[in-house]
C-alpha cells in the first residue's frame, strides 16, 4: 500500500498515512518515488497561504521516480516510449489546455486557468498527487521527461532550477551584464548560476545568511553582500559601487517580500529590466515614486509566474550535461515521518535545500 505525508488542514502538522493503490486509467502510470523535496511553497501550504488548495494536501510538486506500473502507452518529447524501471521526472503542471485564450491567443501557457499543479493545486482527493510519498499517480497527459542526470543532482536545483531559468529568460540576460539577483534561497542561487550560463559577465547577490552567501559565491557570484546587516541605502550605495554608479542591467528579486521589489527597481540602471519571481504567495503591499522609480527610469518591470514544458526540459538537460556546480550545492534529506521536521528547517532557514526520500 502507498504510504503518503499529507498536511489535512492548513496549519496542522502533517501526517503520514496508508493510501489505496490507485486503479490505473489508459496510458497512466504509477512512479515511485525516490526523492522529492520541500520547497518554501509547502512551508505556505502549510500554513494555507496559497489560494485554491484542495486539503487533505500530500506536498511534492516536483519529484524524481522510476515508472512501477504502465497501463497503455506514454511517450517522451522525443516520441519514444516510456518502459517500467525507466527514471524519469516529470512536468509538475498538468492540463495545460492549449486551447484557452491565455494558451493560444497571449501565448502564456502558465497563465491557463485550466492548469493543476501536482502537489499544490491537487489535493489527495484527486489521487496519489504530490512527491511526499512512496508512490505518484501519473495522470494521463502528464509529461514526464526521462532523467540521465543523477536524482541528488537535478533535485539540487529542483522546482527552483526551471523557476529561475524563467526568470533569466524573461531578464533577456545580454553577454557582459551585470546581474544583481536579491534572495539567496534556491531561486536565488539557481538564479546565480543560470544568469552566469546565459552570459552575464558579473552575477551580485544581496541575502542572508552568511552561509547562503558563501554558498552565492562558490556558485560564481563576484560579490555578495547580507541584508541583515546593510540597510536600504547602504544596499543601494554597494550596488552603485560594483556597478560604475549605474546600478545592474538586469535585476532578479526574488525574496518573498514585497519592499525587495521596490529595492530591485531602484538598484537597477536606467533602462535596465527587473525581474519579480520572489512573490509567488500575497505577503501585502508596497509602495513606490511611480516618477522617480520607474517611468523616469525607463525601466522594463516583468512578472513571471511558473514555469513550462520547456523550462523544465531544459533543467534536466543543464542537470544531465552541465550539473557540476548543483552537485556542490548542501542537501540534507528527511523520511516521510520527519516531514514536520524538514518543513521547520527550511522555514527558518537551517537548510538550503531539504529533500524527502520516502
Ligand atoms: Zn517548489
Ligand atoms: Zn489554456
Amino acid at each position: 500500500m502507498p504510504i503518503v505525508a499529507i498536511i489535512p488542514e492548513p496549519n496542522a502538522p502533517v501526517e503520514v498515512r496508508e493510501v489505496a493503490e490507485p486503479e490505473l486509467e489508459p496510458n497512466s502510470a504509477l512512479l515511485e518515488v525516490e526523492v522529492s523535496e520541500v520547497c518554501g511553497t509547502d512551508v505556505y501550504l502549510q500554513q494555507g497561504r496559497l489560494a485554491g488548495v484542495p486539503y487533505p494536501l500530500v506536498p511534492g510538486h516536483v519529484s524524481v521516480g522510476r515508472l512501477q506500473k504502465i497501463r497503455g502507452e506514454l511517450f517522451d518529447v522525443d516520441g519514444e516510449r516510456f518502459s517500467e524501471g525507466d527514471r524519469v521526472t516529470f512536468l509538475d503542471v498538468h492540463r495545460t489546455c492549449n486551447a484557452c485564450w491565455y494558451c493560444l491567443v497571449a501565448k502564456a501557457g502558465t497563465r491557463c486557468p485550466q492548469r493543476k499543479v501536482y502537489g499544490i493545486t491537487y489535493g489527495l482527493d484527486d489521487g496519489l498527487c504530490g512527491g511526499w510519498a512512496t508512490h505518484v499517480y501519473i495522470k494521463p497527459g502528464t509529461r514526464c521527461i526521462r532523467l540521465d542526470a543523477a536524482p541528488e543532482t537535478f533535485m539540487a536545483g529542483g522546482c527552483a532550477l526551471p523557476t529561475s531559468l524563467h526568470a533569466v529568460e524573461r531578464g533577456d540576460i545580454k553577454i557582459g551584464d551585470t546581474v544583481l539577483v536579491l534572495g539567496s534561497g534556491p531561486v536565488g542561487m539557481n538564479a546565480v548560476l543560470l544568469a552566469l550560463m546565459r552570459g552575464a559577465l558579473r552575477v551580485l547577490c544581496i541575502g542572508a545568511p552568511q552561509a547562503r552567501l558563501d554558498a552565492a559565491l562558490h556558485a560564481g557570484a563576484s560579490a555578495t553582500l547580507n541584508f541583515e546587516t546593510h540597510d536600504e541605502a547602504q544596499r543601494l550605495n554597494w550596488v552603485l559601487e560594483n556597478t560604475g554608479g549605474r546600478g545592474a542591467d538586469v535585476v532578479i528579486e526574488a525574496t518573498g517580500a514585497p519592499e525587495a521589489v521596490v529595492q530591485a527597481m531602484r538598484f537597477t540602471r536606467d533602462a535596465g529590466t527587473v525581474v519579480v519571481v520572489g512573490q509567488y504567495t500575497d505577503h501585502g503591499e508596497t509602495s513606490f515614486n511611480p516618477h522617480l522609480d520607474l517611468n523616469k527610469k525607463h525601466l522594463d518591470v516583468r512578472g513571471c509566474w511558473g514555469s513550462d514544458f520547456s523550462h523544465f526540459y531544459r533543467a534536466t538537460q543543464i542537470a544531465a550535461q552541465r550539473g557540476e556546480a548543483w552537485t556542490q550545492m548542501k542537501l540534507i534529506s528527511y523520511g516521510l515521518n520527519e516531514a514536520n521536521e524538514a518543513l521547520a528547517d527550511v522555514k527558518e532557514g537551517r537548510v538550503l535545500k531539504a529533500l524527502i526520500r520516502p
